[in-house]
């Protein structure tokens, strides 16, 4: 990336009326309108943009799995011919999809074998994740919920609302619940504020946060009704979900900022996906927009081996790189936790570059980000020297 792709990634223009003509203007920033206009079939997409051969079988097969849908804002930040826009790669099915890997699996951070309720999975003593819905406003292709969600694959999300809140009540170590999904910011603002209420009533849940998608797909929802019900409901955390900076439009900011005035602090959860931000300018363009709209990147996340989903994986060594072009290079609050899943549910497991050359009693020998060396000396012992 040069200094001018640079300058342009952090661009944050609105890209409306894009693929729609001029009079949806009227209703763009209606978000029902958007929901009703998605592009979900073959046709739709094609009146908009050149498809290949692999992105048009893709389509067609998309309906077997992992549905298509992309909202019109999403959509006009798609590019017209390149099928190697990072935009593209994310919400368009591909023929790859279809791919056999012995490597992935339907379930692939093993949730479904650690849910004591259906649609709560409890894999930390303390935490819960409470999936409330099995449908977003767009679907990425790399779900790793892809098994549930958009109401297409292979199983149903059959979430016990009264069960879940019984078996919370009834577990006095969760102090900490994050709603997800499919995306719970999809409900009306009457429905998610019951829910919270509810959540709320039980006194030893100290934390509540949401993972949503929609601040990006959908930005239009963030409206300041929501923000002024979700503020009754602090401490309250929301996790978007940012790959690439096109997606930090001038709208998602503004909706952002509106989140964030409301006292709601936020983080970001990417996915490292090859081809869309596998490497280093393009995440350093990422966090940096991500700071200017008031969000900390929280997890980069390694892909998780989910059926389908080979083309888009990448290496670690790629995430352990990029990670390392990021510390001591650019602002500590810019720099996410690099994670993987463990697979088949071992949950989220740091991973690092090294940064210790050498550890003995005495000493431990430190590398900085220019590969410089430094000695720290442990408690109680002999003066540092370089063994
Ligand atoms: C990610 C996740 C959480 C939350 O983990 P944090 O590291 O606290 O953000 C909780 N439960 C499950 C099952 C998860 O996958």
């Amino acid at each position: 990336m040069t200094n001018e792709e640079y300058d342009q990634a952090m661009q944050m223009k609105s890209h409306a009326p894009g693929y729609w003509p001029a009079e949806a203007l009227e209703r763009w920033t209606d978000h029902k309108w958007q929901l009703r206009n998605r592009i979900n079939s073959l046709e739709a997409i094609e009146k908009r943009i050149n498809l290949t051969r692999e992105e048009r079988s893709g389509i067609l097969l998309s309906g077997n799995k992992l549905a298509m849908s992309i909202t019109p804002h999403f959509m006009n930040l798609v590019d017209k011919d390149d099928p190697d826009c990072p935009i593209r790669r994310q919400v368009i099915p591909r023929i790859e999809e279809t791919w056999d890997d012995p490597t992935e699996l339907s379930d692939p951070c093993g949730e479904d074998s650690h849910m004591p309720v259906p649609g709560l999975v409890h894999r930390y003593p303390d935490r819960v994740l409470f999936l409330v819905t099995d449908l977003c406003a767009s679907y990425c292709r790399y779900c790793t919920r892809s098994r549930v969600v958009s109401g297409v694959g292979e199983q149903q999300l059959e979430t016990q609302y009264e069960a879940i809140y019984e078996y919370l009540e009834n577990t006095p170590t969760v102090r900490d619940v994050l709603l997800s999904g499919g995306d719970p910011l999809l409900f009306s603002t009457a429905k998610l504020d019951k829910i919270l209420t509810r959540l709320r009533q039980i006194p030893h849940i100290q934390f509540v946060r949401i993972g949503s998608r929609i601040p990006i797909f959908l930005p239009q929802r963030i409206t300041q009704e929501l923000c002024d019900m979700l503020k009754k409901h602090h401490p309250l955390f929301i996790s978007i979900h940012a790959n690439h900076p096109k997606e930090l439009t001038s709208e998602v900011q503004e909706g952002l900022i509106r989140l964030a005035e409301a006292g709601i602090p936020l983080g970001n959860q990417s996915v490292l996906l090859k081809g869309v931000n596998d490497d280093i300018p393009t995440q350093k363009a990422l966090v940096h927009k991500l700071l200017m709209c008031r969000v900390k990147p929280y997890y980069l996340y390694q892909c998780d081996l989910i059926e389908g989903s080979s083309h888009l994986r990448t290496s670690v060594s790629k995430g352990l790189e990029i990670i390392e072009g990021l510390r001591g290079h650019t602002t500590g609050y810019a720099i996410p936790q690099y994670v993987i899943d463990g697979p088949s549910g071992g949950g989220k497991i740091p991973v690092n570059p090294n940064y210790v050359v050498k550890h003995t009693d005495n000493q431990v020998v430190l590398r900085n980000y220019e590969g410089k060396e430094f000695i720290y000396p442990e408690p109680n012992s002999a003066p540092a020297f370089l063994e």
